[in-house]
């Protein structure tokens, strides 16, 4: 059985409210996504387009939609009608996957630390989780690390880039030392890009199925609610090879049916929107990034500034802490402010323990504001 019954998010939050504190804990961004897509929500609603069960695999639009971003920013080749299944958020899609791949017994790997609805998923589907740590304080895969966990029952690598919790955007050429070990041992490949919008300065976002030799292997998955600011709405998809997306839709559709009729049909509209859209959504959390880091840094908070997505790693040991849990644990009381600790996002209790995560996806008067309060309790 999964041991982890109530989330660290939870249980954090709760002491944000308590403590009227600033909560970098979850990651949800306090400013929705754009009006014409709520809009576009609306008049869904109004006209009866999808008020109803929406079609077991995801509305024909959506799936279309879907199939396009994949052409227009990487190149990929997918038919809307095998190739893609919109699921209840990208979390459906990654549990589903699991459940359609791997008998009880098998083993999934996967670098730590993790996002948390791993372990879960894995552990639903009755296989183990084996965790490959990132390279201390820099967080990066080592292909040899990698290697060596391999063991006779590993079916699936489960790969996220640009990664939670650490930020780290993994390279072509880290992919595709990856993608070697991947042929070496015959995996099937989930990749988890549910950040993908969100790659600052020259960083870019190489989807694993472009790696050579890796789409007949590969499921991606890609999530609305990150990538439009809709979280709320858990509309996401996976798509990949005909035959494995066939596969994930059998379980899928036992675990929700069909989901979110009406933001099927406005989520079509946002992945379509111009690019004007993506590099502002792109330049904002870049900003935000900037204005947060700099800012830890500045109050001599040491600070691993990411490459992707909208977390930051700190140490905290010069902040005279042992562990992060512990540093969390204080800081809505000491500083009015929440984040998360490392540890929670792994299976070995040992490790990630001096690190935390902020989330910066806030706007940026609430990011000032957490700066004073932490420079209030720590200068
Ligand atoms: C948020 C998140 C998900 C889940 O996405 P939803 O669309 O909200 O279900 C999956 N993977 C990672 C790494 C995430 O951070």
């Amino acid at each position: 059985m999964y041991e982890h019954a109530s989330s660290i998010f939870g249980e954090m939050s709760a002491l944000a409210i308590e403590t009227d504190s600033i909560n970098l804990g979850q990651g949800f961004p306090d400013t929705d996504g754009p009006d014409l897509i709520k809009e576009a929500a609306v008049q869904a609603i109004r006209d009866g387009r999808g008020n109803q069960y929406p079609p077991a695999h995801g509305l024909p639009k959506l799936r279309e939609a879907i199939a396009e971003h994949q052409k227009r920013f990487y190149d990929v080749d997918l038919n809307p009608t095998t190739d893609v299944v919109v699921t209840t958020g990208a979390s459906e899609a990654i549990a589903a996957t699991f459940l359609a791949l791997v008998e009880p017994g098998d083993d999934v790997v996967t670098f730590s630390p993790w996002f948390d609805l791993y372990a879960a998923a894995v552990s639903l589907a009755g296989a183990n989780l084996i965790e490959v740590p990132l390279t201390a304080g820099l967080f990066r895969p080592d292909p040899k690390l990698l290697r060596a966990a391999i063991t006779p029952n590993t079916r699936v690598l489960l790969l996220n880039s640009p990664h939670n919790p650490t930020g780290s955007v993994f390279t072509r050429a880290e992919l595709t030392d990856i993608a070697d070990i991947v042929i070496e041992h015959d995996l099937w490949v989930l990749s988890d890009e549910v950040y993908e919008h969100m790659v600052y300065d020259d960083s870019v976002h190489v989807p694993f199925c472009t790696i050579p030799g890796m789409a007949e292997r590969t499921i991606t998955t890609g999530s609305a609610g990150k990538s439009l600011s809709l979280t709320g709405w858990k509309v996401g998809w996976a798509t990949g090879p005909a035959d494995l997306i066939a596969a994930v839709r059998v379980p899928r559709q036992h675990l929700s049916f069909v989901s979110g009729g009406p933001f099927q049909w406005a989520v079509a509209d946002g992945l379509r929107l111009p690019d004007d859209y993506w590099e502002d959504f792109r330049a904002g959390m870049q900003m935000r990034r900037d204005l947060f880091c700099s800012g830890l840094a500045e109050l001599g908070i040491p600070v691993d500034v990411p490459e992707g997505t909208y977390f930051a790693t700190s140490d905290v040991r010069p902040l005279g802490y042992e562990n992060g849990l512990t540093f969390c644990q204080e800081l809505p009381h000491r500083a009015g402010v929440v984040a998360i600790p490392h540890e929670v996002f792994h299976a070995d209790a040992n490790a990630g323990k001096p690190y935390v995560r902020w989330a910066f996806c806030k706007q940026p008067d609430v990011l000032k504001e957490a700066l004073d309060r932490l420079g209030r309790a720590f200068t």
